[in-house]
């Protein structure tokens, strides 16, 4: 997935950078509303993140301008928390703002929500809890838990197993999953998803009694509770 963070304010825009990166987006930064509104124009991004107060075009205008070609979801950031900004900020076009200063967690808990909305896979993909034998996954607020211990998982390993979930009991391939979590083409050659799929086992599956998540060979993996 691919992000946009447009934000003038130096410090802001590193931060933002380096929390989304962590949480397994590729980002892209620009500083000021000229520029924003150019890589917005030019590329493909499933989402951005406006400031609204922004040298040269601000938010506001800049969403006016993309908004006609573009229906790219827009989460914008105010400093401004007044009811009328918020309104006009809805009305221009923004999906969701966010007053500043806020929550690093609540950023992220609402970008997924936009991105899924934007997905289209509505039923499946809107569900963020999920209960599988004595696994507890939280994809919102990313804490998976199981026989009420805290999974220690990286943002790869969290996303591929939010995958996993979210399609459970289905087979994967390695290329939907490569797709899917690195948001590659898949080629052939690497062993990203085998070592992924490995490590995630180590803290999922190893520890535990009974396995969840299983190598279908020469097809993929599937996790499934397989209780007797
Ligand atoms: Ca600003």
């Amino acid at each position: 997935m691919k992000l946009l963070v447009v934000e003038d304010e130096a410090k802001a825009a590193a931060y933002l950078r380096k929390g989304l990166t962590e949480e397994g987006y590729q980002v892209e930064v620009a500083h000021n509303g000229v520029d924003g509104l150019h890589m917005a124009s030019v590329h493909d991004y499933d989402l951005i993140v406006l400031d609204w107060m922004l040298p040269g075009i601000d938010g506001l205008a800049l969403l006016a301008a993309l908004r006609q070609t573009r229906a790219v979801p827009v989460l914008m950031l105010t400093a401004r928390g007044q009811i009328d900004d918020r309104v006009r900020g809805l009305q221009g076009g923004a999906d969701d703002y966010l007053v500043k200063p806020f929550a690093f967690s609540e950023l992220v808990a609402r970008i997924q929500v936009l991105l899924r909305r934007a997905s289209g896979a509505r039923t499946v993909a809107e569900t963020t809890q999920f209960k599988v034998a004595d696994l507890e996954v939280d994809t919102v607020r990313r804490k998976a838990m199981r026989a009420g211990q805290r999974l220690d998982l990286s943002p790869k390993e969290f996303s591929l197993l939010a995958l996993l979930l979210r399609r459970q009991g289905h087979v994967l391939s390695r290329t939907e999953i490569a797709e899917q979590v690195w948001d590659m083409n898949f080629d052939s050659e690497t062993n990203v998803v085998e070592v992924a799929i490995r490590r995630l086992r180590a803290k999922l599956d190893q520890p535990f009694e009974r396995p969840l998540l299983h190598t279908v060979r020469g097809m993929g993996y599937v996790l499934e509770d397989r209780a007797p």
